[in-house]
């Protein structure tokens, strides 16, 4: 035995030198063909689903989409001709390193008492169950303490050790002083803090600069606090940095080539951030008549996130419940006005075992878009968001493999999304349970 290996090791070493070692290296590595039957498929392109579909993929990649047909011989087919396919699902708004915080002191433990490389841990067993829910891609916004983290799980899926999805991320977060947990210690007391403390005009250029030196895809500030409604009706809140700040937030950002995501949930933190020229508002609750025009006009992204909204109203109480009403309304003007909305979950903000984040789906159908619009917020629009309609987004020659299926009709019943049952990243198949 170990003659032979040394000898065999000896022999590719050889043939290595003169170039022969490398053919056959591309011969061991001959593409990986596999054919996917569609009985139904939805390609998150065309209006209408087509039936009977045969995508062939190579490797990672989409080869050809065609109607019927048998597939090329000797290449293995996966026969989910009973079932939806659709592209893979995209969350544009998660946090992989949370799990539920309905009240502050869920949201204090997890800092206190949990280690950075525990809640690491955690965040690679949520980056499988999304990736099990049909979540092929993810904007995961901000690791709430847990610095750079983010990054590292970023990086474990893309080389493959651990499932999950394709991940964009935004490290730490940024408010000022004081406008972030945690808060209320002793003052003697050295505590974590969920976002990095961030003052004036030299210290937002600075701290962007850092995140992005650490693998900061997108830089995420905190836009507003304290929100409340006033004897107009609106819901109004407490903008955190000074227009100067923001704005050289936005500002450094944009000039490393990286995009702003501001959490804005009352009018006036969504006024400053659109007036600082961020690219995607998160939450969004108190947008006006006179916001929704102006996101739509800049072709600014809306994140809503109504999953952990109705999620954590009845713990909170109090404005919470008002804010979900007022949201819903907020959501049926804005898509009226043509806003692009890209589905956003929060989750993390919900326990990642307690709700499937595909749940985002049906709460927009209630608010009123049809099915099709949905399965769009969530798979074309926030694939556009992230910068990679190129790659994901649609089932379309040349695109990334992410694929799913469901067992009935989504355009009938869209709940039929929280019921993901077959599940292929970049060519790999991590679920199948179509029988
Ligand atoms: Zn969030």
């Amino acid at each position: 035995m170990r003659a032979s290996w040394v000898f065999s090791v000896a022999v590719t070493l050889l043939l290595g030198s003169v170039g022969i070692g490398k053919t056959q290296e591309k011969e061991k590595s001959a593409p990986k063909k596999i054919a996917v039957r569609a009985g139904r498929l939805i390609d998150g392109k065309s209006d209408t689903p087509t039936a009977n579909v045969l995508i062939l993929v190579e490797n990672d990649r989409i080869v050809s989409v065609s109607a019927g047909g048998a597939a090329p011989a000797g290449v293995e087919v996966l026969d989910l001709s009973k079932a939806t396919v659709l592209p893979g699902f995209v969350d544009a708004h998660t946090h992989l390193l949370l799990n539920g915080d309905i009240t502050s002191e869920d949201y204090d433990v997890q800092l206190l008492k949990q280690s950075i490389p525990y809640r690491a841990i955690l965040s690679a067993r949520n980056a499988r169950i999304a990736l099990e829910h049909g979540f092929t891609a993810m904007r995961d916004l901000e690791t709430e303490g847990a610095m750079y983290a983010d990054v590292d799980i970023k990086n474990a899926i893309a080389n493959g050790e651990v499932p999950g999805p394709r991940m964009q991320v935004a490290t730490r977060a940024m408010t000022p002083t004081g406008m972030y947990p945690l808060l209320g210690y002793s003052w003697e007391l050295q505590v974590p803090k969920g976002v990095q403390y961030v003052d004036g005009v030299d210290s937002a250029r600075k701290a962007v600069r850092e995140q992005v030196m650490y693998g900061a895809d997108w830089i995420k500030y905190y836009s507003d606090r304290r929100y409340h409604f006033e004897a107009d009706g609106v819901l109004h809140s407490m903008v955190n940095f000074t227009d100067e700040e923001a704005k050289a937030i936005v500002d450094e950002t944009h000039r490393l080539g990286k995009k702003v995501a501001a959490h804005a949930i009352g009018s006036d933190g969504i006024a400053a951030a659109l007036r600082a020229g961020v690219d995607t508002i998160e939450h969004g609750d108190g947008l006006t008549d006179a916001l929704i025009d102006e996101i739509a006009r800049k072709g600014v992204y809306w994140v809503p996130t109504i999953t952990v909204g109705a999620y954590v109203a009845p713990g909170r109480g109090g404005n919470w419940t008002k804010m979900v009403d007022l949201e819903k309304a907020a959501f049926q003007k804005a898509l009226k006005k043509n806003v692009k909305i890209a589905l956003g979950t929060d989750a993390g903000g919900f326990d990642w075992k307690e709700v499937n984040q595909a749940k985002e789906f049906e709460y927009y159908v209630a608010y009123g878009m049809t099915p099709m619009q949905a399965i769009r917020s969530g798979t074309v629009v926030p694939a556009e968001l992230l910068g990679w309609s190129d790659k994901i987004g649609t089932i379309e020659l040349g695109k990334w493999a992410d694929i799913v299926a469901v067992a009935g009709d989504p355009l009938k019943d869209i709940t039929e999304l929280e019921h993901v049952k077959f599940v292929m990243k970049g060519g790999v198949v991590y679920k199948n349970e179509i029988h």
